[in-house]
């Protein structure tokens, strides 16, 4: 059961941030034609009954969309001929290819899309043991939360992406293979964009789509409370909260949400989290250098998570040029890993893959943007 009264300080401001919460996305003006890959089933169901058209279609136009990867209604070939012709007027369903893709030597891929408004977001394929593969997307371009070791927190946010926006990330990258799971987890705050991610799940959900099961997806958030009960009370997703510290103290300096919504009332918001039995929250944690790498973080850690049905991925800090931090010694994750396992805790080392790339946590969109920036600086 989600505790209501955690819903009371909705109203909080979030630092950094003066956007509202789904007006700022890029759907667009200049076409009146609805795009297809913005709607859920439900929604799909009542735009064709604006035209008339039963419910089962919705459906049928899902498998088309989804299934069999079509975006020209013309080759819709169990749909009359009429039918087509009309939603040739009133609808598009948008395709997207990547503008380029990188690949890293561990396998890694790298997508940069350009959306219609010219803003760039970027999506990362990860291998996984198997001959699996994860896919890594963007909720937003940029992000608002500006956390102090984070590269996409340093440009600031930009606009919020739509649901077809983040379901397109996952239509393109299943065209280069098979993808098992996704984790929102690229650029931007997901919660900062809820409106729009919720609608994004439900059609990763759908059935007769790409039916995603909600095991097979994660959503990542910096710990936006209310929004994170809202999310737990509305749809089933797992959840992974960057947790990076255990005092407020160094929270509120590496991480400025904090200041709104500090550690004692994250966590009550994560005990109240609705959560399946086998299901568990991942906390990520991010050891930097002297930061929150001691011994006695680790002990914290222990004791935060207390009574959390919990797993802890530990993240070495990836350095990058936007910021000073520094990454630990190899020792010191062994003997804050250590003290984790020793409690009972499940505790996971996370490498960052693509390093070579620029796909690795935290580098999304910076490398792009430090070029553009040179560019501009070699044209002026
Ligand atoms: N905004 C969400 C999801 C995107 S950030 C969130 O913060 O959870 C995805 C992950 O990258 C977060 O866990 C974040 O802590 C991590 N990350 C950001 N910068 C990093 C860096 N420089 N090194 C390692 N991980 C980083
Ligand atoms: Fe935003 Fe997440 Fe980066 Fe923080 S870590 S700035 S919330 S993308």
């Amino acid at each position: 059961m989600v505790d209501e009264s955690l819903f009371a300080d909705v109203k909080k401001k979030i630092p950094g941030s003066s956007m509202p919460d789904t007006k700022t996305d890029g759907r667009q003006p200049m076409s009146q034609k609805t795009d297809l890959r913005e709607l859920t089933l439900e929604q799909l169901r009542a735009f064709l009954a604006g035209l008339g058209k039963e419910g089962f279609r919705a459906k049928q136009l899902m498998r088309w969309m989804y299934c069999r990867g079509v975006s020209d209604f013309s080759c819709m070939t169990d749909l009359s001929k009429e039918f087509r012709a009309e939603l040739e007027q009133r609808a598009t369903i948008s395709n997207w290819h990547p503008e380029t893709v990188e690949t890293s030597i561990d396998g890694t891929r790298k997508y940069l899309f350009r959306l219609a408004d010219g803003e760039t977001i970027e999506s990362v394929r990860i291998p996984m043991e198997g001959g699996r593969a994860t896919l890594c997307i963007s909720t937003q371009v940029g992000c608002a939360m500006g956390c102090r070791f984070c590269l996409t927190g340093c440009f600031g946010l930009t606009r919020n992406l739509t649901p077809g926006e983040i379901v397109n990330q996952v239509c393109a990258a299943q065209t280069d293979g098979k993808v098992n799971n996704i984790v929102m987890m690229g650029m931007g705050e997901p919660l900062h964009n809820l409106e729009n991610v919720i609608t994004a799940l439900r059609i990763l959900y759908a059935e007769e789509g790409l039916d995603f099961g909600p095991r097979r997806v994660t959503l990542s958030t910096s710990g936006l409370v209310p929004q994170m009960l809202e999310l737990g009370s509305r749809v089933r997703v797992g959840l992974a909260v960057s947790l990076n510290a255990t005092t407020d103290e160094v929270r509120d300096r590496i991480m400025p949400i904090n200041q709104t919504y500090p550690l004692a009332e994250l966590m009550r918001a994560c005990r109240a989290f609705p959560l399946q039995s086998r299901d568990r929250i991942t906390f990520e944690y991010i050891l930097i250098r002297g930061v929150n790498d001691s011994l006695r973080d680790a002990k914290r850690l222990v004791g935060l998570l207390h009574g959390i049905q919990a797993k802890v991925n530990l993240i070495a800090y990836n350095e990058h040029y936007g910021s000073e931090f520094k990454s630990p010694t190899e020792r010191d994750i062994e003997a804050f890993q250590r003290i984790l396992l020793h409690s009972g805790m499940v505790a996971v080392r996370r490498a960052s893959k693509g390093r070579d790339i620029s796909a690795a946590c935290g580098q999304l969109k910076g490398r792009l943007d430090k070029s553009r920036s040179r560019e501009e600086q070699d044209h002026s």
